[in-house]
């Protein structure tokens, strides 16, 4: 089992196997990329792109992959998925990023969401294509993970929605698909508290029978410029670590602002001995990895 460190600034918390930095996020500001750590990229979800290209926004009949369209979950703004001039752009992106870097993790990477993208050149690709609307998607996200393999000499790993079964439908994802290019895939599940961890550990068990490739699993610590009151607390942050890590997780990936963030929450999770007891009765070998971990943090300082 891996662990590892999620950040928005250039700082590696102590305590972790590696490091991954949210070099270009959805907001589409873009940092320097560090040499050891993994860079995290955004691909289409991409305010900036969408600023500077009004015209390049996903569409569908419920409205355009913009922030604030309620239609659907989107905090961002959307390129549309076979945009060529922002594929080529990402595509020379990240393999320049790859070489700055110990390895590459991408975000938003397939369509925006369901009933994306009907813009014409969409259109016309797809009654080009022959193809259902559905396998035409999915043609266009495999096809260009398959050009980014290329280009990405170092681990690749995938981030998937914590959708299971109909990420096919919404947003072109085949999940064997993406295995065969993908090193690990990374399952985002970040939420502002973990305080019904069997959901968590529900899908985890659903992820473990479907993917092919290890996965690890993204949680929610402290995000920038969240208020403390309105984060996970620890005792659920450890819980919902060790619930997912006995169905079947092969890592983590703990999410903060920075390196303090981090700390505080490794120095709660030793000091948290009562709960950490308590989830020894929960399972066997991995229960016993999580819990061993945690308990490493006791030496940081
Ligand atoms: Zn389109």
């Amino acid at each position: 089992m891996r662990f590892g460190s999620f950040t928005f600034q250039p700082q590696k918390p102590k305590g972790f196997d590696f490091h991954v930095l949210r070099l270009k996020p959805e907001t589409g500001i873009r940092l320097t990329p560090v040499a050891d750590m993994y860079s995290n990229i955004a691909v289409f979800a991409d305010n900036v792109a969408v600023r500077n290209h009004p015209d390049w926004i996903s569409q569908s009949p419920l409205g355009p992959a913009k922030m604030g369209n309620n239609n659907y979950n989107i905090y961002w703004d959307v390129v549309c998925a076979t945009q060529p001039e922002h594929r080529e752009e990402e595509l020379r992106y990240i393999a320049e990023v790859d070489g700055h870097s110990s390895g590459i993790c991408l975000n938003n990477q397939y369509f925006a969401d369901h009933g994306h993208c009907i813009c014409p050149r969409c259109n016309a690709l797809w009654k080009k294509s022959g193809l259902g609307w559905l396998e035409w998607r999915r043609k266009e996200v495999t096809n260009y993970i398959g050009q980014i393999r290329e280009v990405v000499k170092k681990e690749l790993i995938l981030s998937v929605q914590p959708d299971p079964v109909t990420s096919y439908e919404r947003y072109g994802v085949d999940f064997d698909d993406l295995a065969k290019y993908a090193d690990a895939f990374n399952v985002v599940m970040f939420s502002k508290n973990y305080a019904t961890p069997w959901y968590w550990e529900t899908l985890t068990r659903n992820f473990k029978k479907l993917l092919k490739k290890p996965f690890y699993i993204s949680l929610y610590v402290f995000g920038p410029g969240d208020n403390p009151k309105d984060v996970p607390t620890v005792p659920e942050l450890l819980t919902v670590t060790v619930r997912c890590a006995r169905a079947g997780a092969d890592g983590f990936l703990y999410l903060t602002d920075g390196e303090s963030q981090m700390l505080d929450f490794q120095k709660a999770a030793v000091e948290n001995i009562e709960v950490r007891e308590r989830l020894k009765t929960y399972g066997g070998t991995p229960v016993k990895e999580v819990l061993d971990y945690f308990e490493s943090w006791s030496k940081i300082n």
